[in-house]
């Protein structure tokens, strides 16, 4: 069933876990995760970012995460939520489709920029009651991202002082933070160290949950511990895309002839539903819906 984040969220934070954010794009991957909700009795959040929108069409992504929560899971909480908005129209128009979550990533603008821009969405969020997430600090995205992070890491990284600032004049509900993590496949094979000392200052100052984004390929403990510092969601995309399309790649290499895309897909939905399963296990969101 879908549910706003609130309840969820506040159940996570008082249970000190996590909760998993799955990125998905289409029908399979939206099964894959409700089944492994489903499988593990936990809640989830599931996010479209706005590239999925554009890539599927604001309504039809709509409307297959909530026909599905609805259906397929009547008994899983359920959260729909904007990952990455790039523009005040993005959080908008997904806030008037029944989003209860939006994230308002500006953080590639200058610092006032990235506040004028997170305020705005904040003050019209809240107006319809929805919860608002903004990055300070870069978590990098790009090979050039990465590149510049080894060179100058203090560009990316969240700084304390600013997160209380941007907390303060934005009013946003939860802050993602670069501490280390990165977007993409480049950390599946160069395993990260994040920074906890950083992380538990931020955690410390701004008194709102953390999320983290790029976990995917995280070590276990690396994520037990980002949880016990004060991290209350953390979002994988990654590993769901890897698991999507070697499961899709490897069952039209075996089946050369099978044309039935249902056939063809559904492995892909299991692959999908194996990582969602385990991350659940890791966060500690089994068992909580
Ligand atoms: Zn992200």
């Amino acid at each position: 069933m879908l549910v706003h984040l609130k309840g969820i969220l506040e159940k996570a934070i008082k249970e000190n876990y996590a909760l998993g954010c799955f990125a998905t794009h289409n029908l399979e991957t939206t099964l894959g995760i409700l089944l492994a909700a489903q499988a593990k009795s936990s809640p989830v959040i599931i996010g479209v970012s706005a590239r999925s929108i554009r890539y599927a069409g604001l309504k039809p992504i709509t409307h297959i995460v909530k026909t599905a929560a609805k259906n397929i899971t009547p008994l899983i909480p359920v959260v729909l939520h904007l990952d990455h908005g790039d523009t005040f129209h993005s959080a908008v128009e997904c806030i008037q489709s029944g989003f209860s979550s939006i994230m308002i990533d500006a953080s590639e603008l200058p610092f006032d920029e990235n506040v004028s821009l997170t305020k705005s969405v904040v003050e019209y969020a809240h107006r319809f009651n929805v919860m608002v997430e903004g990055e300070i600090g870069r978590v990098p995205k790009t090979k050039e991202d990465i590149k510049r992070f080894k060179l100058k890491p203090e560009e990316f990284l969240t700084d304390p002082d600013m997160a209380i600032e941007f907390v303060k004049k934005t009013g946003v509900d939860r802050l993602a933070v670069s501490i280390g993590n990165i977007h993409g496949i480049y950390k599946i094979k160069n395993p990260v160290k994040l920074d906890f000392l950083r992380l538990e200052k931020i955690a410390r100052a701004v008194k709102i949950p953390l999320v983290l984004h790029g976990a995917s390929g995280l070590e276990k403990k690396e994520i037990k511990k980002a949880i016990s510092s004060g991290v209350r969601i953390i979002n994988i995309h990654t590993e769901i895309n890897l698991a999507f399309s070697q499961s899709l790649k490897k069952t039209l290499a075996k089946n050369k002839e099978e044309i039935d895309p249902r056939k063809i897909l559904s492995p892909s939905i299991e692959a999908v539903k194996r990582v969602v399963e385990k991350k659940i296990e890791i966060f500690g969101s089994i068992g909580k819906a």
